[in-house]
């Protein structure tokens, strides 16, 4: 038997490694156990996220927003000749990202005195942890208490099994080196979005097949019907209602792919095809027969609302349990779970994590829906306002969009806000403060956003909840 550890977490990704930080900072004697490891045998710490999920795909998108506005200089008077991207050297830049924060983590680790066991983690009965190394050779750590953040890996359909270089999930479309000509993906949700939008904005013709009738039907129904007419003008080619029913590989170098829509049976052709229909969590190999641990029905840990297992001592957070599959859920959940353990009261609000797809413009939303809070029955107001009336927006030729605020018509308590917009992953974050401390809009109309910014349409959409909005005709008369 080795080491005792008062807190032994599996997993580091931004679940994991945060839990783990946070429970060394409390003066717990931490351990984070990680299975992947690169060509050269040394752990890679940061999980999806860092490595083939949140950072990667952000530096493509940066990279190729930052080619579409060289293209599109001449706006500003700014003559640049032709513009072209060197594909290989964008991914080599976001490789290099990649690389320096995993390295950082690994960094935080030694800083804050968290002990990394390489290896795969298995709970067993009464809290252990059996970590197996790369050669085989199995270790059990008893501990006063374990983390489970294990995470998601990609769903795989039937009818498009993944191939080397051609058909290929989220991690295989991050890698791809030469622009290619024609695009396919599987599923129009946040993947399908952000990857789509880094090919179409190099030239690559994008046809995304989505199996639902509704466009973003997570999305409140304004956002989703403004990105939909903004996405068809950047020429993804989003097709609803498109099941796919097979693919097939042709001469080495080209995917066919068939679907069935409501007009029947289509025929797409393409370079590279990502399938991108959602993720599943992680737990094969996880669990010990009697660890304790229960799944649910969905093949999720099953844990109670502050990330409890059934089994004593054993709680389990991040894409690994119910909730949205985002990192700053996972990364919150572990900081709760860690200060639970140090014996401190602590409670995540579930019901202010934002949500954010990274295209051009960005959508972003924070609290209910317009639809959801209809469906409920609750008296509302809606304030919004257009960024075309943004002296800012209109500075930095990024007029798309709106923000969108939802209040309680009888308390003026914010519900919900919406927006689709170019920096709006920054503004929801005043959206999220807003809602975490109760705000009413009225709080929001009493604050003073400085000018010019583009914050100030967050402004304008709470005066506008109540009809008082100063740089655009209100549609409800000012009481
Ligand atoms: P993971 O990040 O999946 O980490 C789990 C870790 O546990 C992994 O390192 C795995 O190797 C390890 N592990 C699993 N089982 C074991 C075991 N038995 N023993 C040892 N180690 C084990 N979210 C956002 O919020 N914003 C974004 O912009 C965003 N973009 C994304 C883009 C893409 C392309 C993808 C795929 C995802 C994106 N996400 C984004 C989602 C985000 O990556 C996840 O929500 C987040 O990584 C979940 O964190 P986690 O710690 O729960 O799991
Ligand atoms: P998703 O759930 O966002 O979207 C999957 C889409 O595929 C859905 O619209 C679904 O209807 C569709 N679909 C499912 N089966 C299909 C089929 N057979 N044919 C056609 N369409 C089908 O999943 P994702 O885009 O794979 O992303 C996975 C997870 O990663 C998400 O939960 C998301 O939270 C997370 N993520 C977050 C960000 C971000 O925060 N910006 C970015 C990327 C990924």
């Amino acid at each position: 038997m080795s080491d005792k550890f008062d807190v032994i977490v599996v997993g580091a990704g931004p679940g994991g490694y945060v839990a783990a930080i946070r429970a060394a900072q409390l003066g717990l004697k931490t351990a984070c156990v990680e299975k992947w490891v690169d060509d050269k045998g040394a752990a890679v710490l940061g999980g999806t996220c860092l490595n083939v999920g949140c950072i990667p795909s952000k530096a493509l998108l940066e990279s190729t927003h930052q080619f579409h506005n060289a293209q599109h200089a001449d706006v500003h008077g700014i003559q640049t000749g032709e513009v072209s991207m060197d594909v290989k050297k964008m991914v080599a830049r976001k490789d290099k990202i990649v690389g320096n924060l995993t390295m950082g983590v690994a960094g935080l680790f030694k800083a804050n005195g968290v002990t990394l066991l390489q290896g795969m983690g298995k709970l067993l009965a009464d809290k252990q942890v059996q970590v197996t190394a790369a050669d085989g050779t199995a270790t059990v750590y008893p501990a006063e208490n374990v983390i489970l953040a294990s995470g998601s890996v990609p769903v795989n359909i039937p009818p498009a099994p993944l191939t080397e270089d051609l058909i290929l999930d989220n991690e295989g479309a991050l890698n791809i080196s030469e622009t290619p000509k024609r695009l396919g993906v599987i599923g129009a949700g946040v993947i399908g979005l952000e990857m789509g939008s880094v090919w179409a904005r190099l030239g690559t013709e994008v046809t995304v097949l989505e199996a639902m009738d509704d466009f973003l039907a997570m999305a409140d129904k304004d956002v989703a019907k403004e990105a939909a007419k903004i996405f068809k003008k950047q020429k993804l080619d989003v097709k609803l209602g498109a099941l796919v029913t097979g693919t097939e590989v042709v001469d080495g170098k080209e995917v066919k792919v068939t679907y069935k829509d409501a007009k029947g049976e289509q025929e797409i052709v393409v370079d590279k095809l990502i399938v991108a229909v959602g993720r599943r969590p992680q737990t094969q190999g996880l669990l010990a027969d009697d660890s304790g641990v229960k799944l649910d029905e969905r093949g999720f840990i099953f844990v109670d609302g502050q990330c409890r297992t059934e089994a004593p001592g054993v709680y389990a957070i991040g894409d690994s349990v119910r909730g949205p599959m985002l990192a700053h859920k996972a990364s919150e959940e572990g900081i709760m779970v860690a200060d639970i353990i140090a014996g401190h009261h602590a409670q995540m609000n579930y019901d202010v994590i934002p949500s954010i797809i990274y295209t051009h413009p960005e959508l972003a939303w924070v609290g209910k829906t317009e639809q959801e809070l209809k469906a409920e029955g609750v008296a509302i107001k809606v304030g919004k306002f257009p960024f075309a009336a943004s002296g800012r927006a209109m500075a930095s030729n990024d007029t798309d969009g709106f923000v969108k605020m939802i209040a309680d018509e009888k308390t003026d308590r914010i519900l919900g806000v919406h927006m689709v917009g170019g920096i709006v992953s920054e503004l929801i974050a005043q959206a999220a403060i807003a809602m975490e401390f109760g705000s009413t809009a009225e709080d929001l109309q009493l604050t003073v956003f400085a000018h010019p910014t583009v914050s100030e349409a967050v402004h304008e959409a709470a005066l506008a909840v109540d009809g008082h909005a100063i740089h655009m005709a209100n549609r409800k008369k000012r009481k």
